[in-house]
């Protein structure tokens, strides 16, 4: 399957499309990931998004077109991937439909997680991220086992350098401007589902598992 997660920063969704991604068996493709570590790695792409991402604004289209689209169609995502971060506007998701269509294949269903704005705020102050293989932590809803160090491979847990307040507040911004009229976007196309992100890790985990499952089966009768 071919699974978009959509929903605004502090909705839970890099920690979700990463423990769904992990036990449905699908590739977890995170364009934010995939820029921060190119920022840690001091690489071209790193330099070329650098500042836009210090101030809370999306990179440009070409590039994040480029670099997920090159992921996406690397062999060990045809079985299929849950795509975290992107697209971001219907300039993006436009283009992920073309290069789709031109591989006989499509977007099967965008998974929105929804958060009311009260909660965003109370998240996204007490998130944590590891600086090495960019595990999602929060300080009180899904902490470490110890403390600053990641449960998966030890590396350090530090403060994600866009969740400053001035930056969240501009990125929150960005979210309502850009990304979220591709709510309707995939509602026109009858590939929306939403699932409420109101609650534990493992429950907000839980109910997007039931509705893929659901939407799986139904695509198979
Ligand atoms: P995220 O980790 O998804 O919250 O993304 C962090 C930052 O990376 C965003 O604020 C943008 O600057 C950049 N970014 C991530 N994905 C995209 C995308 N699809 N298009 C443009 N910019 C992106």
């Amino acid at each position: 399957m071919y699974i978009i997660f959509l929903g605004a920063p502090g909705s839970g969704k890099g920690t979700q499309a990463a423990k769904v991604a992990r036990e449905l068996g699908l590739v977890h493709i995170a364009s934010g990931n995939m820029f921060r570590q190119a920022i840690e790695r001091g690489n071209d792409l790193g330099f070329k998004v650098k500042a836009h991402m210090e101030k809370g604004v999306l990179v440009t289209d070409e590039l994040a077109v480029q670099v997920v689209l090159k992921r996406v169609s690397a062999p060990d995502c045809h079985a299929g991937v849950i795509l975290d971060g992107f697209p971001r506007n219907q300039n993006q998701a436009e283009a992920l439909d073309e290069a789709l269509a031109r591989q006989n294949r499509a977007i099967d269903c965008a998974l929105y997680i929804k958060v009311s704005n009260e909660e965003l705020t109370k998240r996204l102050s007490g998130r944590l991220v590891c600086s090495n293989c960019q595990m999602p932590y929060h300080n009180q809803s899904s902490p470490p086992r110890i403390h600053d160090r990641c449960d998966h491979c030890g590396g350090e847990l530090v403060r994600r350098f866009d969740d400053a307040a001035e930056t969240v507040e501009k990125r929150l911004m960005v979210y309502f401007t850009e990304t979220v009229p591709l709510i309707d976007y995939y509602s026109q196309r009858g590939k929306l589902l939403e699932v409420a992100g109101e609650g534990s890790v493992a429950e907000v985990g839980g109910r997007i598992i039931t509705t893929i499952q659901r939407e799986r089966a139904k695509r198979l009768k």
